[in-house]
């Protein structure tokens, strides 16, 4: 019989859930549980916008996730995960980081903080375009963490956006062992590397299958 693993997503935002379903799907993921062949089923944590709400501004990535994942699990009896995820350039002292979400102010478009990160590195060449994206993913219960784990990727940000495909900044993160940016991937080729498929699959590995 295939073990059954329900886990609700902190998270108002259907986007998040598809992805994150896509990611549970996967052969990849199903083989790190410590049942492997387990199905891993995942919802939207029922009643969240209604719930009190979480202030994210903590200065990493990690404080985000596990703080969001202790506080809307404490509720009820559920598995509850919660992620932050952004980019970071090392040159301009790390930013945009934990504001990637709002780098160009609270209402710009992702075309917006693209351009405004390339203003920001402009005249930067060859090792001062090093980024990274991390995604940290904490899993908690009844206001107990039960992992907070993180994953990066590396790769470089271009002088100019390439590819249609993905989101936020992936039109100007460049991967050199693909030769591609994450917005010419496909999805199933960018879950495989991801920040946030690494993060994923380390947090099933910590899981208890039943
Ligand atoms: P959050 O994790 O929902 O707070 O989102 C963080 C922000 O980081 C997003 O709005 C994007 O701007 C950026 N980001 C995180 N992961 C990715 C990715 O995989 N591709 C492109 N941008 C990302």
């Amino acid at each position: 019989m295939c073990a059954l693993v329900k886990l609700f997503l902190a998270s108002s935002n259907p986007g998040k859930l598809r992805e994150f379903r896509a990611l549970a799907g996967s052969a990849d993921a199903l083989s790190v549980t410590d049942a492997p062949g387990a199905h891993v089923e995942i919802e939207l944590l029922p009643g969240f916008d209604f719930l009190p709400t979480f202030q994210e501004d903590a200065p990493t990535f990690a404080e985000n996730a596990t703080g969001k994942a202790l506080h809307y699990s404490l509720p009820g009896d559920r598995r509850v995960f919660a992620d932050d995820s952004g980019l970071v350039v090392p040159a301009l002292g790390g930013a945009p980081g934990v504001h990637s979400a709002r780098y160009a102010g609270p209402n710009a478009t992702s075309a917006e903080r693209n351009a405004k990160l390339l203003g920001a590195l402009s005249g930067k060449k060859d090792r001062e375009r090093a980024a990274h994206f991390v995604c940290a993913i904490a899993l908690a219960q009844q206001g107990r963490a039960i992992a907070i784990v993180t994953a990066r990727v590396d790769g470089e940000i271009l002088e100019s956006p390439r590819g249609s495909g993905g989101f936020g900044y992936d039109p100007v993160f460049y991967f050199p062992a693909l030769k591609k940016t994450f917005a010419e991937l496909l999805p199933e080729e960018k879950n495989r590397i991801s920040h946030r498929g690494k993060a994923f699959r380390k947090m099933l590995r910590s899981l208890t299958v039943s």
